[in-house]
């Protein structure tokens, strides 16, 4: 064996032995327990297949060839069949346990039985490298269609190209083989395998450097969704709703639509709190939420801004839509039995309604709008709507 290849092979054991342990690191993290385990199985099963590449020259020549051809590949192919594994955990879908079961056993069986009957071997490595494609093109399947709805489909093309640019290469390998004839041994050398290996030490980088972007995208979606979202009803917090409430500004000045935000507060909720406990009075707040959100029409977004506090934003609503939404928001808080321990619980609402049509009002002075008129709402005696003052189309 060359000393180049050694080195190469060498650097790629290495490579993927630092992988290793930093998957053993993230599913110690807790991030993607159990994908960031199978990956780490799929660095350690390259690792080996390298392993078993390097040690060949010194196996006694009178060892199977089963075992000095194949090895290597079958390794290649289970580390593979992780990648998909993980994946398929990853994306949380029903497992695939059947055919990974026959994919690595039917391809092991082939690629261990074929040597013999293949003095050659020219087409025994062109079967093998195309085994090795399946689990490949599998795993960017996965990715494109059971990670798209949580990452969007411009993130899952990107990673899913990354992943096919592996089953390119084994793809172009397994024709290589076959038409240009590329030697069979690895170690054997020349122009053609120089390339081969140094494709396996940059395609090692960018599948691993592929799966950790997805777990890295993961973490990244779920702290935005945390910073963004009230943990207790799950609707939009304040910083969430003032977020939404940008951008809706933006739409607004591009078509001159009208704009309506309802303040919502629930009337005496801290006596609920008082009678029935404090574990009650979270029970009401879940299922106003619940409410709320039910009430949302398509745009329509629900928010708590605050403890017993509620913030409805209608895009494209004028003022009589909105005072009508406020009507049946209270109505259907009326009629709906909450429950709280087990009891029946009679609560209302007051709400402020502000519309906006003027794209230049200051959101400072819309929220300021809409607070006094829910003051007002509770001066009146509480379980009603007041229209806001100031800047309305109808003022
Ligand atoms: P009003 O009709 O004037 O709005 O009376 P209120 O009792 O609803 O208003 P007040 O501002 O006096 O009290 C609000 C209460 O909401 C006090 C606080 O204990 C309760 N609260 C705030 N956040 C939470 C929460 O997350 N869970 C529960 N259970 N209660 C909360
Ligand atoms: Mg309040
Ligand atoms: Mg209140």
């Amino acid at each position: 064996m060359s000393q180049g290849f050694q080195l190469v092979f060498v650097v790629i054991v290495i490579q993927q032995g630092f992988m290793a342990l930093v998957w053993v690191l993230l599913a110690r993290l807790r991030l993607a327990r159990s994908a960031s385990w199978h990956w780490c199985a799929t660095s350690v099963l390259t690792a080996l297949g390298i392993g078993a590449v390097l040690a060949r020259p010194w196996l006694p020549p009178d060892w199977p060839a089963a075992v000095a051809w194949a090895l290597p590949n079958i390794l290649a192919l289970a580390a593979f069949v992780m990648v998909h594994r993980g994946l398929v955990r990853f994306a949380r879908l029903p497992s695939r346990d059947r055919e990974h079961a026959a994919t690595l056993g039917l391809g092991a069986a082939v690629i261990a039985v074929l040597p013999a009957l293949d003095p050659g071997g020219r087409v025994w490595l062109s079967v093998a490298t195309a085994i090795t494609v399946l689990p490949i093109v599998r795993s960017a399947w996965t990715i494109r269609h059971g990670l798209a709805e949580e990452f969007g489909l411009v993130a899952v093309r990107c990673v899913a190209a990354a992943v096919l640019l592996l089953a390119g290469f084994f793809a172009f390998r397994t024709i290589a083989t076959l038409v240009i004839g590329v030697p069979v041994l690895i170690e054997r050398g020349g122009a053609s395998n120089v390339v081969v290996a140094l494709a396996y030490l940059t395609l090692g980088l960018v599948l691993n450097f592929t799966l950790g972007a997805l777990v890295v995208m993961r973490l990244v979606f779920r702290l935005r969704h945390l910073s963004h979202h009230d943990p207790l009803t799950q609707l939009l917090n304040r910083r969430g709703l003032e977020r939404a409430l940008g951008q809706e500004r933006q739409r607004q000045r591009r078509h001159g639509r009208p704009m309506a935000l309802l303040a919502l507060d629930l009337d005496h909720f801290k006596s609920i709190n008082d009678r029935h406990g404090h574990g009650a009075g979270d029970q009401v707040l879940v299922q106003v939420g619940a409410l709320l959100r039910a009430q949302c029409r398509g745009g329509d977004l629900a928010a708590r801004t605050g403890g017993e506090e509620f913030v409805m934003l209608l895009p494209d609503t004028d003022l009589a839509g909105a005072r009508q939404a406020a009507e049946r928001l209270l109505q259907t808080l009326r009629e709906h039995a909450l429950t709280a321990g087990g009891e029946r619980l009679s609560v209302t609402a007051s709400i402020g309604v502000a519309v906006t049509e003027d794209p230049r009002e200051e959101l400072i002075g819309l929220w300021r709008r809409l607070d006094r008129a829910l003051y007002r709402a509770k001066d009146q005696g509480r379980d009603r709507a007041v229209l806001a003052e100031g800047l309305s189309p109808s003022s």
